[in-house]
């Protein structure tokens, strides 16, 4: 039985991290839903924390 669980394509921009569904769309930013079995998060990524940061520096719009 397959997992029909996808997520987010636009997650690292639009979101703190992924948003999944059982949908064709994010149901929070409306972005294409992809297959997650190819996961684009990975918890040992050791830059991880730093492009989360440079994200929130981004979204607060302080970047002049
Ligand atoms: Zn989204």
């Amino acid at each position: 039985m397959k997992s029909d669980i996808r997520v987010c394509s636009a997650w690292e921009t639009e979101h703190e991290r992924p948003v999944y569904t059982l949908g064709d769309a994010c149901p929070r930013c409306g972005a294409d839903a992809v297959n997650s079995a190819p996961a684009p998060f990975n918890p040992e990524d050791p830059y991880g924390e730093y492009r989360r940061r440079a994200r929130r520096r981004d979204r607060r719009g302080d970047a002049d």
